[in-house]
């Protein structure tokens, strides 16, 4: 079969699905490999470091790809495929009944990987982890660039600054690269999160768990919403806390739920003037009041930060890692050269949208 991948074309995507590695892997695999002039570009990777492929323009590309590897495919793209051809990448399968339907009825076999199961097997696939980790990452760098004081204690001639104070909302993927990130940084670090086994996570990266005596944990490791009673324990806990933190990165979600609201105004307006929140949540609503995807606001003294696609921030590392995940993922679907997904296997299963001319997944 071909594996093709064509040039992103959402605002600001940088990074790509096919890196020059990844072509190496999949030709000593057998596989064909068939990529727009000029895909890696802006991720750092020139079409001369991709080495024996083949090259065209989206158009023709996509009228020969049997698979389709993709960041954030576009509907237009989608469109192009041959009837048959499998698409693999993250499609936003919650709320998009419609294109689901769409790739059922022009015959595609659609794997969404946001779907996969949080296993041990799936992790060598698991792209929300991947770029969770370039996000948190991310957003600690942009904290810092943002807040009006050092993150490091430094004792100097002109006396000694204190470190920051650090607060990190939502400890999964994300939250946990943030904290470490703020730990090399030099800061006063504090981690939370709903899930209790998070705890040891936080202090294993040398940072303070923050108990405020709310417990969530949902099914398959993530966290469930919040009762109205929990939520409002746990602003009350956190009101009085945030008096004190210089720095908040949040990064609290719940799959397929929008984000959940923490950080009410009445709380910014009890904080620090000149504090920093990194609203990592941006794009599902946020974890703040007042929160503008994309955009930076003061709100009362506290500069609220929505920032957007953070991977893409880091697209030569983020897709690096990003194609490596899908180049695992395209192995259970490849068998004997030829596209065979084996439904009897969770992972094909639970992340295929669509296939056969069938909708297989519904949010
Ligand atoms: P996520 O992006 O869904 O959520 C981020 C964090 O926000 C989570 O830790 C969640 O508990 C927290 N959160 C949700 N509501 C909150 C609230 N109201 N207040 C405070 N915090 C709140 O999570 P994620 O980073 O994708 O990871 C979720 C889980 O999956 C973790 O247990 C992680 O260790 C696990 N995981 C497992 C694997 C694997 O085994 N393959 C891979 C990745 C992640």
């Amino acid at each position: 079969i071909t594996v093709a991948a064509v040039r992103e074309t959402s605002a600001g995507e940088r990074r790509v699905a096919i890196t020059p590695e990844i072509a190496r892997k999949l030709r000593g695999k057998g596989l064909g490999v068939l990529l727009e002039r000029g895909l890696g570009e802006a991720a750092g990777f020139p079409d001369a470091a991709y080495g024996d492929v083949e090259w065209g323009d989206a158009g023709s590309v996509l009228a020969r790809a049997d698979a389709l590897l993709a960041v954030q495919p576009s509907a237009a793209h989608a469109a192009q495929l041959r009837a048959g051809a499998a698409l693999i990448g993250q499609l936003r399968p919650y709320g998009a009944g419609e294109r689901v339907a769409q790739y059922a009825a022009r015959g595609l076999s659609a794997f969404a990987l946001e779907l996969l199961p949080r296993t041990t097997r799936a992790q060598a696939m698991d792209v929300l982890s991947s770029q969770a980790a370039v996000a948190g990452y991310r957003a600690m760098l942009i904290a810092a660039e943002a807040a009006p004081k050092f993150f490091p204690m430094l004792t100097t001639a002109a006396g000694t600054i204190r470190p920051a104070r650090v607060l990190v909302i939502g400890a999964g993927v994300a939250g946990l690269q943030a904290i470490a990130t703020a730990r090399r940084l030099g800061a006063q670090v504090e981690g939370y999160d709903v899930r209790p086994e998070t705890r040891e996570q936080v202090e294993s990266l040398g940072a303070k768990f923050l108990d405020l005596g709310v417990s969530a944990a949902g099914s398959g490791g993530y966290a469930r919403e919040l009762t109205a009673a929990e939520r409002a324990a746990q602003q009350q806990a956190l009101a009085d806390h945030l008096k004190n933190v210089d720095v908040i990165v949040t990064t609290a979600a719940v799959p397929g739920r929008p984000a959940p609201k923490i950080i009410s105004a009445a709380m910014l307006a009890g904080m620090k003037a000149g504090a920093v929140v990194v609203d990592l949540a941006a794009e599902g609503g946020g974890n703040c009041e007042g929160t503008r995807p994309g955009e930076r606001v003061r709100i009362g003294g506290v500069e609220v930060l929505g920032p957007l696609n953070l991977p893409a921030g880091a697209p030569l590392s983020a897709s690096e890692m990003y194609a490596r995940n899908l180049a695992n993922f395209l192995e259970l679907l490849v068998k004997d050269g030829a596209l065979a997904p084996d439904f009897a296997d969770e992972l094909v299963a639970k992340t295929c949208l669509a296939h056969g001319g069938e909708v297989r997944f519904r949010a």
